[in-house]
């Protein structure tokens, strides 16, 4: 059988090109070497963020995918386990930054609220060490490790998409992909490696000049049972996430967490905390950069970030139940990359750590320029 489009990856950034293909009326395949989904797409937070990405067209995108998240995983049976975001401020310099972004476009339908209103949302909130916070109604959260495998079987079972796993594909010059079981023809073939730079198109993908990032996750669950309400940040996270770290009013937190938590800003730590059905936490996270990143998981890096996740949070007695490394495609100068070894082959690949959050925007430019707007 021909395909029309054959997407190479399961991970979200793959199912959300399918799901756009097939509903322009493609017949569709997805191929992934593995026997479900296992990268990144399953190990982050599940948390589709909006307020805090870059401005621009990953800002927009965000707000693009988290729509179709809402639309799709109602119909999937996904369930989101809360909504919006709660960016808490500890130093009068994370508050300026609040202020900042709260004047720029992005801010909205944000406010700034009080720490007791910051409980409100969150109520295991230190609202005696808060200073204040930026409330964001726009995020969602969803199970990544349940949601991707529930959207997989959605796909397949109602938009009649083939998936292909346990299939490892070789080298594709469209029509013709080969596999590990056979060769495949397509007309169309929509490359989403994630952070594999080697396999396919190995020269192509090289000249955007990516690398790799590790994060470590944690799960937290508390002995007594705490309600969020949101997502939970910190300053750390001001001066990180680009849609406020890239304002002028963050040099001056820069520099003050520089000085004042240097080994978490040198591990790249920030905090991310998100609850799931059960009640436990998902607590990160990291980043470290590198070619091949080390399998290890050093206990005091874990140790920065659940110190950060302590000085906002009182959860009381805890233990930390589960934790995992993450790893995904990072570019010095980019956030993402798509390119075209011919007319009918993209490359699509998100080089930060917003693909959950930015997928289905990508997709609908991927398959507009594909096959017209
Ligand atoms: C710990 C962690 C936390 C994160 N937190 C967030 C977050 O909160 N919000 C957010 O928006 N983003 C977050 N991210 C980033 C986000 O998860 C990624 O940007 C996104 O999952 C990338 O999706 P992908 O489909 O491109 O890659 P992947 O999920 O890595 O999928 C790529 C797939 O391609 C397959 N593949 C590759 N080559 C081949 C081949 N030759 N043949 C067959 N199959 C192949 C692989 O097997 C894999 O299944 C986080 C990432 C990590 C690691």
């Amino acid at each position: 059988m021909t395909y029309d489009v054959a997407i190479v990856g399961a991970g979200i950034v793959g199912l959300a090109h399918a799901l756009v293909a097939s509903r322009r009326g493609k017949k569709v395949v997805v191929i992934d070497r593995d026997a479900a989904a296992n990268g990144a797409s399953i190990r982050n937070f599940g948390f589709v963020t909006v307020t805090g990405q870059a401005a621009g067209d990953c800002w927009q995108m965000a707000r693009r995918a988290r729509d179709v998240w809402a639309e799709v995983s109602e119909a999937a049976g996904i369930p989101v386990l809360h909504r919006g975001l709660v960016m808490t401020a500890r130093r009068p310099e994370a508050e300026a930054v609040i202020d900042a972004f709260l004047r720029t476009e992005m801010g909205a339908e944000c406010r700034r609220i009080t720490p007791r209103q910051a409980a409100d949302h969150v109520d295991a909130l230190r609202a005696d060490e808060i200073t204040a916070a930026l409330y964001s109604p726009h995020e969602l959260r969803v199970e990544s490790r349940d949601a991707l495998p529930a959207l997989a079987r959605w796909l397949a079972e109602t938009q009649g998409i083939d998936f292909l796993w346990s299939t490892a594909v070789h080298a594709i010059e469209t029509p013709k992909l080969e596999t590990s079981r056979g060769t495949i023809r397509a007309e169309t073939v929509i490359v989403c490696p994630g952070d594999d730079f080697r396999s396919l198109f190995p020269g192509r993908i090289a000249a955007y000049a990516p690398t790799r990032c590790k994060l470590h996750m944690l799960r937290v669950t508390p002995e007594k049972p705490v309600r969020f309400g949101a997502a939970v940040m910190s300053d750390l996270g001001l001066a990180r996430y680009h849609g406020y770290a890239d304002l002028p009013e963050a040099a001056a937190l820069k520099t003050r967490l520089d000085a004042e938590q240097s080994v978490q800003r040198e591990n790249g730590v920030h905090l991310i905390v998100v609850q799931s059905a059960d009640g436990s936490l998902v607590v990160g996270d990291s980043h470290h950069y590198g070619e091949t990143p080390d399998p290890f998981m050093p206990d005091e890096v874990n140790r920065l970030i659940l110190d950060e996740m302590e000085a906002v949070l009182d959860l009381g007695d805890y233990r930390v139940s589960e934790g995992w490394l993450g790893t995904y495609a990072s570019a010095a100068d980019r956030w993402r990359f798509t390119d075209a070894p011919d007319e009918a082959t993209r490359i699509v690949v998100v080089t930060a750590g917003c693909g959950a959050s930015t997928c289905f925007g990508i997709a609908e430019e991927t398959i507009g320029t594909l096959f017209g707007a």
